[in-house]
């Protein structure tokens, strides 16, 4: 990259509902206008013609894995609205825990 914008220090996977597996990294830059690596492996998903996520996987460059941040969770639970809640969401892969967006987005802003 150059001396502005770095990428990769965190990695994404989504498995949308046809079973497909998108990824992206994150690109973060000196002006904000970077991407976390979950919405990355998103838009792609998009841009190859899906809109269904069935399983969301993070992990960063020492390999951990965590929840995704709450911009992340905002788009996955805008694009799908009356099911986000069957989103699974890899928390610690070395433990084997997955929580459902719905148990990460409790109370959402929008539902009603
Ligand atoms: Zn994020």
């Amino acid at each position: 990259m150059s001396s502005y914008i770095e990428a990769g220090g965190v990695a994404a996977a989504v498995e949308s509902f046809s079973g497909r597996i998108y990824t992206g990294v994150c690109v973060d830059t000196a002006c904000t206008l970077g991407i976390c690596a979950e919405r990355n492996a998103i838009l792609n998903m998009i841009t190859n013609g899906e809109d269904a996520i069935r399983r969301v996987l993070t992990i960063m460059r020492d390999g951990r894995t965590g929840p995704p941040c709450g911009a992340c969770r905002e788009m996955m639970t805008q694009l799908m609205p009356s099911r986000f809640g069957v989103i699974e969401v890899m928390i610690d892969y070395a433990a084997g825990k997955t929580l459902t967006l719905a148990d990460l987005t409790p109370q959402w802003w929008l539902r009603r």
